[in-house]
């Protein structure tokens, strides 16, 4: 699909009374610079080139921010931190990428960083982090990069305006490190947004960060500056590029499968499996506003020069193979209406299992993640159930399987020619995910013997 217009022309009247006539013609995107992409000050050239295209920048914190900034909260908990090695590499950064620009941005990062500290000392003097703290200290990497961006880029003639959370629209739940942008949110966020084009400049809004209605700052979660930039692109009904330091999706993880091959184009829903099912190139939450709506996704290169790979509502016939390293399997024993009550446990706490293996009269069988049991076994500590760990996923998905036979048959076949059983399988009734639940040390055969078949070699 192609990049689409912005289209004054097809709104209905009125509803952009304040769009001026030189920007008409202008087919909006939202670019998404990842934290990968900041590593070095002659990445921002990139970004001088990437600003021709005159599109909407999303930016995530410069590279390493984010866990830096968890580091000083954790030391701050502690009872010691520091901020200097932070504040040294925005420094650096202004020094050596500023002109005339440089003494107002400093003032700019210099108020963040005092926020920051004040943040920090009251973390150090109650010794204590709440998910509610550690959201405003892991929110400062994006918060400080836009100012930054935008002294650059008009020091370099180029008219930017940085955005930050509620000044982007981005009004979130009060969910702290996992917070959502409601629906309703997108008028706001397009009127903000378009407000900065229609006055001639760039937007350079911050990723990852929001604000609850009563002012508090969050975070989407982490890698959350994908979906950033997804709610713009849906707010405006454009074409989204999230700019990462890998060439797009691939076929396979290309660490466990060395033949796995760019994806060139994908279903939006196809994607969506492959985001829950392991895959860590796009952000799970970040697909969900693009479904259904006319704003393809593009994945690409920041360095290189690939066309990458496009996620839009057409069809596709690509196939991908995902894994889940640490998969887990929840046991419960219970009737029907036991049941009940742990989907509407899981709806509560917003955990999406894997896969439901079983679910029969007496017992039901359920894979997660193994990182989150620790957490599941807290939260569904009313339900009897038994974690059996040490397995594996292998996830053949493409909506182009629907309706194909021999599938299933294919992949056990595969599998039991290489004397690995298979422990449990799920197909969706959508036809665009077959999964098989394995031991942990048979993974990489698995997946390797799994795409030659269906990929290739
Ligand atoms: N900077 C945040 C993180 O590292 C958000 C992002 O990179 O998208 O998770
Ligand atoms: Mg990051």
């Amino acid at each position: 699909m192609d990049s689409k217009s912005i289209g004054f022309y097809e709104e209905p009247p009125g509803s952009f009374e304040k769009s001026s006539q030189h920007r008409r013609d202008v087919a909006m995107k939202v670019y998404k610079v990842g934290g990968s992409c900041l590593a070095s000050t002659d990445d921002l050239n990139i970004v001088l080139e990437l600003a021709k295209d005159k599109p909407i920048f999303v930016f995530s914190a410069l590279k390493g921010v984010t866990d830096k900034l968890i580091e000083q909260g954790k030391k701050a908990e502690a009872g010691e931190y520091s901020l200097e090695e932070l504040r040294k590499l925005h420094y650096d950064t202004i020094e050596s990428k500023l002109g005339n620009g440089r003494q107002q941005t400093k003032a700019k990062i210099d108020s963040l960083f005092s926020e920051l500290q004040v943040t920090l000392d009251k973390i150090k003097l109650e010794r204590k982090m709440t998910l509610e703290l550690l959201d405003s200290v892991q929110a400062f990497g994006e918060r400080l990069v836009v100012p930054i961006m935008e002294g650059f880029l008009n020091d370099k003639g180029i008219p930017a305006k940085a955005l930050s959370d509620r000044e982007g629209g981005f009004i979130t739940t009060a969910e702290f490190g996992d917070a959502n942008v409601p629906d309703e949110q997108l008028p706001a966020i397009k009127e903000k947004v378009m407000a900065v084009v229609e006055e001639g400049k760039i937007p350079v809004v911050a990723g990852f960060v929001g604000r609850t209605r009563a002012g508090k700052i969050t975070t989407l979660g982490r890698g959350g500056s994908d979906l950033t930039a997804t709610l713009i692109a849906a707010a405006l009904g454009c074409e989204v590029v999230l700019f990462k330091d890998v060439d797009g999706l691939m076929s396979a993880d290309p660490k466990l499968v060395p033949t796995a091959k760019i994806v060139r184009k994908m279903n939006s829903y196809d994607a969506l499996e492959v985001a829950h099912y392991g895959s860590k190139v796009v952000f799970e939450k970040a697909i969900f506003p693009l479904l259904a709506r006319d704003a393809p996704l593009n994945i690409r290169s920041f360095r290189g020069k690939s066309a990458g790979t496009i996620i839009d509502s057409s069809v596709s016939d690509e196939l991908v193979v995902s894994t889940v390293k640490e998969a887990s399997v929840l046991e419960f024993t219970g009737t029907m209406a036991h049941y009940g009550a742990l989907m509407t446990k899981f709806a509560e706490i917003k955990y999406y299992p894997l896969a439901m293996l079983e679910i029969s009269y007496g017992e039901s069988s359920i894979i997660v993640d193994t990182p989150k049991t620790e957490r599941l076994l807290q939260l569904l500590a009313e339900f009897k159930f038994t974690v059996k760990s040490g397995y594996s996923m292998v996830a053949l998905i493409g909506a182009s399987m629907k309706g194909k036979s021999g599938i299933a048959v294919r992949i056990f076949r595969l599998l039991a020619d290489k004397g690995i059983n298979v422990d449990g399988i799920f197909a969706s009734p959508s036809g665009r995910n077959i999964s098989v639940l394995i031991e942990k040390q048979n993974l990489e055969v698995a997946a390797n013997v799994i795409h030659a078949e269906f990929i290739g070699k």
